[in-house]
């Protein structure tokens, strides 16, 4: 899809010429497109980029998929083949051509219906960072909007919970929750159906199925009267807070589309899941949105792990544009209902008398200086030097613009170590 246009800043100003680069990858090395706002491209390498485009498109089409997958379904056990190396179902006339590649064999009706579990995740932090949620945490988010009435979810690039919602749908005869996954992962379209399944690029709104995804998206938000919806997404963290904002506000317009008195000033239901510390850049684009405290933990990830004995604190939340009482923590895993603030928080979020908030960010009780005038970290003390608080061990210079993500020097957003797990 269409690439974005970059700005160096520094100190807050624009430097330099402009460049449009690839809107998924951040990382050079898995997209190569470059190309400077005002530069002329030759028709030569236009047709060069057209054929490179040519060449590197998947083997089927969505469409061809679901013809496969029917096929493969009515295959014996004995001849459902998997290629690990290509991620592919493969059909018998094909199993010469993969001959030296790995694959897994009995392919159960079971395994067909956790496609993530099948497929690897694709761990490549810059692109696609497919961290999947521990089933304690997909659990708590569908028993979540169920209770809160919810029949129809939104799942963008959120395959696992797309996957518990339809697994549970074809089990459980009550259960009328539906799901449209739309995510960039192509290899899901082996899975499902056009109806089920959109592929899409958050960074810049494209839908690769054209005008006919566009519209199978806009009907299901439409079902219903646009009632009964919710929207939950739960990015790659290394992205761009701002592209993404731009490309839920589109989808959140496209479900306002519908024809509706008294419609006009309301927002489609949106669970966004992202670390705490990009709280304010949400903010800064969804104003009527807040941070809940619960945890969001993954099953593929060192860092955000929940473990039974020294737990490591996930920095994951949801941000929500829900009234804040209506979202139900797990009392089980020690969330309460603070009164004053009319929220659930963390076991260790303590209210603040002054600040009259639970403050808390990570979940450690913070505590609060009376020179910042705010709460802060257990671990920050109060440096006269620098007049704010900070880690006891600091260098007391004033430095420039801190990092994007995190607000601390020394560092770019690129090279953040909140994103990263070392
Ligand atoms: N926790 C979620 C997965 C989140 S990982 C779950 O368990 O369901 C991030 C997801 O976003 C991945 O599925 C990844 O394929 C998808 N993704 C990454 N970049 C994307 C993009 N540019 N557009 C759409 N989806 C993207
Ligand atoms: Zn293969
Ligand atoms: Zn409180
Ligand atoms: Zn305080
Ligand atoms: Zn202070």
């Amino acid at each position: 899809g269409p690439a974005l246009l970059f700005a160096k800043t520094s100190q807050g100003k624009e430097e330099g010429r402009r460049f449009y680069a690839c809107s998924a990858c951040r990382d050079r090395k898995d997209c190569n497109f470059f190309q400077w706002e005002d530069e002329k491209v030759s028709e030569a390498r236009l047709a060069a980029r057209e054929e490179y485009n040519r060449n590197h498109q998947p083997p089927f089409t969505h469409r061809e998929n679901v013809g496969r997958y029917k096929s493969f379904l009515l295959l014996p056990l004995s001849k459902r083949r998997f290629c690990q190396e290509c991620q592919q179902l493969l059909l018998p006339a094909e199993w010469e051509k993969h001959s030296d590649h790995q694959f897994l064999c009995d392919i159960t009706t079971a395994q067909l219906k956790s496609p993530s579990q099948l497929l690897y995740p694709l761990e490549n932090k810059k692109t696609n960072a497919q961290y999947l949620f521990a089933d304690r945490s997909c659990q708590f988010l569908l028993n979540l909007l169920t209770d809160l009435g919810f029949r129809r979810v939104l799942s963008v690039g959120t395959p696992r919970l797309h996957e518990m919602i339809q697994s549970k749908a074809s089990q459980e005869e009550e259960f009328s929750v539906r799901s449209l996954l739309l995510d960039i992962d192509f290899r899901y379209s082996q899975f499902y159906t056009e109806d089920e399944f959109c592929h899409y690029n958050m960074f810049n709104h494209h839908f690769f199925g054209g005008e006919a995804a566009h519209e199978t998206c806009r009907k299901f938000l439409h079902e219903e009267n646009g009632e009964k919806v919710i929207m939950v997404t739960d990015p790659p963290f290394g992205g761009l807070v701002e592209a993404l904002a731009s490309s839920f506000k589109k989808l959140m317009a496209m479900w306002r589309e519908i024809e509706k008195e008294g419609h006009a000033k309301e927002e489609m239901p949106m669970f966004w899941i992202f670390p705490y510390f990009f709280e304010s850049r949400i903010l800064d684009f969804f104003p009527s949105f807040s941070m809940m405290d619960y945890q969001v933990d993954y099953d593929n990830h060192a860092l955000y792990k929940h473990g039974k004995t020294g737990r490591r604190q996930s920095p994951v939340r949801i941000f929500t544009n829900l009234t804040p009482s209506l979202i139900v923590l797990p009392e089980e895993e020690g969330y309460r209902f603070c009164t004053i603030c009319q929220r659930y928080v963390s076991p260790g979020n303590q209210h603040c008398e002054i600040c009259n908030s639970c403050t808390s960010k990570d979940g450690r009780r913070w505590k609060h200086c009376a020179l910042c005038k705010k709460c802060v970290k257990p671990s920050w003390f109060h440096c006269n030097n620098c007049n704010c608080c900070t880690l006891q061990k600091h260098s007391c210079e004033k430095t420039d613009v801190g990092c994007f993500v995190c607000g601390k020097a020394g560092h770019k957003r690129s090279s953040c170590p909140s994103l990263s797990c070392p």
